[in-house]
C-alpha cells in the first residue's frame, strides 16, 4: 500500500466512525467459512469485518469453520456467512460486503448497533399488522446501485420484528446456486417464504406493504386516524365508476373521499386481461387498477378497507363506516355489483381459461371457434348476437322452454340462425387448461349429452351490490339495480353509478358514468334540484 492510499484508508476510517459514533451496544459478528469453499469471497468477508472492527470496538468478531456446532444451530450452510448479532435478531449475510454492499453492511451495523430500526410511522404502522413469521431473501450484488435501499428496507423489517422476520441479505456473485434457484438474475430480488414479493428498490412504505400482503405493491395509501371528516363527497366503492367519480368532483373543486370496503379497483382487480379500455391496447387487470388508484390519489382521499355500513340522510349527510363517521353534503353509491355463477364443476378452475362472463371483453378471443351462452333473458340473448357478429360459432343454451328476453331480440337470434337448445342445463365444465367440452342435461328427456366447445359464456344476470342501498330506503328497479334518473335517486344528496346503477356492465362505462354522476353532483350543489 502507498502512502496516498493509506491516507484515503484513514480517511475513510474516520468517516466511518463518525458514522458509527452513537452505537451503544456491542455488535457481535460471527464469520463462518469453510476453506477451500468461495475462499475469495471469504478473505473479503474477513478483510471486510476487520476493517470496521478497528474502527469501533463495538464490533466483535468470531470466527469459525462451517461445520462448528453453531452453525448447524444457526442453520448456516453457505460460506462465507456472516451472522449478526444472533442473541437479538436472525440476520444472516450470504457473501462478503463488497463494492455497493458495503453500504449496506454500515447501515446494519447502526440498525443492529442501536437496536432501533429507524422505521417511519407509516412503514410501523404497517409492519404492526403482520402475525405470522416471515424469512425475507433479498438478492444483491457489489455493482447494483438500487441494491442498499432494498436491503435496508429488509434490514428495518427484521430489526423491527425479530421475533417473526428473518433476514439472508444473499450475493448473487458468492451464490450462484442460490440466484439460480430464485432466477435472481437482475437485482435487488426479494423473497419472503419463498414467494417473490418485490423486484427491484421500493419506498420504504411500499416494502413494509409488500412484506404485509406477500406479494409485490405498488401504491401506498397512508392510514387516517380521524374519527370524524368533513367532506363535500363521499364515494362508497373503489371501482372505475367510484375513482373516476373522485377524480372529476375534486377537479370540480369538491372535496372528496372515496371509500372502499375490499380490493381497490373492484371488479377489475380480479380481470386477468383488459382488451376494450381506451388507449390501452392489452393491459393486466391490476395493473389497470394501480394506474386509476395513483391517478385518484392525486385528487382525493381514499379510505381503503373500510365498509360504509350506513347513512343518516339528513343535512349534512353523515356516513357510517366500519372505522369512522364522515360529515358530507352528497354521496355517491358505486357498490359495483356481481355476476351470478352457475356453481357446476370446472367452472371456477377454467374460469379466464375459457369460461367467461362477459363477451364483450372476450368474446373477440373465440372467433371462428365454437362457444356456448348460458341464460335466457336480455343480456344471454344479447352476447348471443354480438358473438354471432364477431364471428364465434355460438349457441344459446337455456333451462326453461322459452326465452325471457324482448321480442325483438329473439326475432333477431332466429333469422340469425343461432341454435338455441331449450331445456337444457349445463352440468359440468370440462378440460384440461382450457374449456373443451361441457356435460349437458335435458330436464325434459333427462337425456345427458356432450357438447366439444371452446368457450363458456355465462349470462345469467347480476347480483348488485344494494344490501346499503335497501337499509337507507333508495328504490331499486325491478331488476334489483339502484333505481335513478341522471345519476339522482329518490333520496336529494343520494346519486349512483356504474354497474349498481344498471346498464353496461364495462370498465369504461362505468368510469363514464362516474364522471358524469360528479359533474351532475357538482351542478346539484350550486343549483340544489330539490329545491
Ligand atoms: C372477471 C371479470 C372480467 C371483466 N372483464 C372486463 C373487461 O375485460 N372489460 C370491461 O370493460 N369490463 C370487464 N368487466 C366488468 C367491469 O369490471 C365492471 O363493469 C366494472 O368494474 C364496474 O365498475 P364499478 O365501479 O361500477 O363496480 P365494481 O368494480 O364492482 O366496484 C365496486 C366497489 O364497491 C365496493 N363496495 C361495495 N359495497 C361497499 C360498501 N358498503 N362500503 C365500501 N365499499 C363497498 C366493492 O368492494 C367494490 O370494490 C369484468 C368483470 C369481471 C368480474
Amino acid at each position: 500500500m502507498n502512502q496516498e492510499e493509506e491516507i484515503q484508508i484513514q480517511e475513510a476510517q474516520r468517516e466511518i466512525a463518525k458514522l458509527l459514533e452513537g452505537i451503544k451496544n456491542d455488535i457481535p459478528i460471527f464469520l463462518f467459512a469453510q476453506p477451500g469453499k468461495n475462499d475469495v469471497f471469504s478473505d473479503a468477508a474477513r478483510q471486510a469485518i476487520r476493517f470496521f472492527g478497528q474502527i469501533t470496538d463495538k464490533i466483535v468478531i468470531r470466527e469459525f469453520n462451517l461445520d462448528h456446532e453453531l452453525a448447524a444451530k444457526w442453520n448456516v450452510e453457505h460460506s462465507p456467512t456472516l451472522v449478526f448479532d444472533p442473541d437479538h435478531y436472525n440476520i444472516h449475510w450470504l457473501g462478503a460486503p463488497l463494492g455497493e454492499e458495503g453500504r449496506i453492511f454500515m447501515e446494519a451495523l447502526i440498525l443492529i448497533g442501536s437496536q432501533q430500526s429507524n422505521l417511519n410511522e407509516q412503514s410501523l404502522q404497517v409492519i404492526k399488522k403482520i402475525d405470522q413469521p416471515r424469512n425475507i431473501k433479498v438478492f444483491v450484488s457489489a455493482t447494483c446501485p438500487y441494491c442498499p435501499q432494498q436491503a435496508l428496507n429488509t434490514l428495518k423489517a427484521a430489526v423491527e420484528k425479530p421475533d417473526l422476520i428473518s433476514l439472508e441479505i444473499i450475493d448473487i456473485q458468492a451464490n450462484p446456486e442460490l440466484a439460480n434457484k430464485y432466477s435472481a438474475q437482475s437485482v435487488p430480488q426479494t423473497y419472503a417464504n419463498d414467494i417473490l414479493i418485490a423486484q427491484g428498490a421500493q419506498p420504504e412504505e411500499l416494502f413494509m406493504l409488500s412484506l404485509d400482503k406477500m406479494e409485490q405493491q405498488t401504491v401506498f395509501i397512508p392510514e387516517i386516524d380521524e374519527q370524524e371528516v368533513e367532506t363535500d363527497l363521499v364515494i362508497i366503492g373503489g371501482g372505475p365508476a367510484g375513482l373516476s367519480a373522485g377524480i372529476y368532483a375534486a377537479r370540480s373543486g369538491l372535496k372528496s373521499v372515496v371509500v372502499e370496503k375490499g380490493v381497490l379497483g373492484g371488479q377489475v382487480a380480479t380481470t386477468p386481461v383488459v382488451e376494450n379500455y381506451p388507449g390501452l391496447k392489452q393491459i393486466g387487470g391490476k395493473t389497470l387498477v394501480d394506474i386509476m388508484v395513483t391517478h385518484a390519489l392525486e385528487y382525493v382521499q381514499i379510505f381503503p378497507g373500510e365498509e360504509v355500513m350506513g347513512i343518516d340522510p339528513e343535512d349534512p349527510i353523515t356516513v357510517h363506516t366500519s372505522r369512522r363517521k364522515f360529515h358530507t353534503r352528497a354521496v355517491l353509491m358505486a357498490t359495483g355489483a356481481t355476476h351470478r355463477n352457475l356453481k357446476v364443476p370446472g367452472e371456477l378452475r377454467l374460469s379466464g381459461h375459457g369460461v367467461s362472463y362477459c363477451s364483450t371483453c372476450d368474446g373477440p378471443i373465440f372467433k371462428g371457434r365454437k362457444a356456448i351462452i348460458v341464460g335466457g333473458g336480455n343480456s344471454a340473448v344479447t352476447e348471443a348476437l354480438h358473438m354471432h357478429n364477431i364471428g364465434v360459432d355460438v349457441t344459446l343454451v337455456h333451462k326453461s322452454d322459452a326465452l325471457k328476453a324482448q321480442d325483438v331480440l329473439v326475432k333477431n337470434l332466429i333469422q340469425n340462425n343461432i341454435p338455441i337448445l331449450f331445456n337444457t342445463e349445463v352440468k359440468e365444465i370440462k378440460g384440461k387448461h382450457n374449456v373443451e367440452e361441457v356435460l349437458l342435461y335435458n330436464n325434459k328427456t333427462e337425456e345427458i349429452s356432450t357438447l366439444a366447445v371452446s368457450a363458456v359464456f355465462i349470462a345469467i344476470g347480476y347480483d348488485p351490490a344494494v344490501s346499503l342501498a335497501r337499509k337507507i330506503g333508495l328504490e331499486l328497479t325491478e331488476e334489483g339495480f339502484i333505481k335513478h334518473d341522471q345519476y339522482r335517486t329518490n333520496i336529494p344528496g343520494i346519486y349512483t353509478a356504474g354497474d349498481v346503477s344498471g346498464g353496461y356492465k364495462q370498465i369504461v362505462t362505468a368510469a363514464g358514468h362516474g364522471a358524469e354522476a360528479a359533474l351532475t353532483i357538482f351542478e346539484d350543489m350550486i343549483n340544489p334540484y330539490w329545491t
